[in-house]
């Protein structure tokens, strides 16, 4: 494999772009948006910058990396590419409509992954004539530094394909782990209850953003409070995995907190959008607590 389209040029599509390119990878970077094209180029270009101050990487791997990489508003662009990973909004509709052009454009031995959360990757294969070769791909935020890859079977992905996807992730230099293909299958089956948990607990008054991060920061050992981590996530992408969740099991355990539904509605998305339960937009290198919360 040496051609490589990346769909999605979002918080996930842009570190797994620069993962791709860094590795020797020719990336095409596609994405609807112009604007979201450009935020993803100058955020990689950031990224590497501080890999170079770090020293982790050399400015010859810098710019190796950013000559390996094209941004593109067309699908079209992906018909020679050997493995495609989507990485578009988490939204079942606009999937299933891209993998459909996929399967249409790429050539037959194309493999097409999703970096979708917590859709089904059974019902993804299933709108293509290639349900072997249609598998997950779930890395982790930020991709350059975190080392899980979720790789995900839906229930028609072939052998072969699993064991090219596992062993292309170790030579990304990640730990991929294969799963089932069931609800939020294992990272946000677990992962979500507890966000969705921690956003009841504010809601209902038993403590605030600070204790309650503080808690399962100092308690629990995690590097960041659930309601930070819901921030960096995207707050819309969360409400969306929680209701693939309740769907998809029917049990009323997952049911999104009235308040998460609310802030998505407002428009209050976390750190993409400036506020979430902290304040991005005061350009503070400390994370405030939202004033709504404070
Ligand atoms: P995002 O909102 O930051 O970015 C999504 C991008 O997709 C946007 O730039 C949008 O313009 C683009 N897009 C929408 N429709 C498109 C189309 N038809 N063709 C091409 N581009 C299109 O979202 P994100 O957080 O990067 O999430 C992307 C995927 O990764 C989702 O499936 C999400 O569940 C998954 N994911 C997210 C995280 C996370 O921490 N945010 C972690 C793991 C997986």
């Amino acid at each position: 494999m040496k051609k490589v389209s990346v769909i999605g040029a979002g918080t996930m599509g842009n570190g797994i772009a620069h993962v791709f390119a860094m590795k020797g990878f020719t990336v095409n970077l596609v994405d609807v948006s112009e604007e979201a094209l450009k935020k993803a180029l100058a955020t990689i270009t950031k990224n590497l910058d501080r890999m170079v101050a770090k020293a982790t990487i050399t400015e010859e791997v810098k710019a190796s990396t950013l000559a390996n990489l094209t941004t593109q508003t067309s699908l079209n662009a992906c018909a020679d590419s050997d493995l495609v990973i989507e990485a578009a909004t988490e939204n079942v509709d606009i999937k299933l409509k891209i993998f459909k052009q996929l399967d249409e454009l790429c050539k037959p031995e194309t493999i097409l992954a999703s970096n979708t959360s917590s859709i089904s990757i059974t019902k993804i294969g299933a709108v293509t004539k290639r349900a072997d070769k249609v598998i997950g791909m779930h890395f982790m935020n930020p991709v350059p530094l975190m080392k899980l890859v979720e790789v995900i079977r839906g229930y028609a992905t072939s052998d072969e394909v699993l064991n090219e996807i596992m062993e292309m992730s170790r030579k990304l230099g990640k730990s991929p782990v294969e799963v089932n293909d069931y609800p939020g299958f294992v990272a946000n089956r677990i992962l979500m209850p507890m966000i969705n948990e921690a956003i009841y607990t504010l809601y209902e008054g038993v403590a605030g953003v600070e204790e309650i991060d503080t808690v399962m920061k100092l308690g629990m050992s995690h590097p960041m409070g659930p309601l930070q981590l819901a921030d960096f996530i995207g707050l819309d992408v969360c409400l969306a995995i929680l209701k693939v969740l309740h769907d998809g099991f029917g049990n009323p355990k997952y049911a999104p907190c009235p308040l998460l539904v609310n802030m998505v509605t407002a428009g209050y998305l976390g750190a993409k959008s400036g506020e979430g339960f902290y304040n991005y937009a005061l350009g503070s290198k400390d994370i405030v607590i939202s004033p709504r919360f404070a």
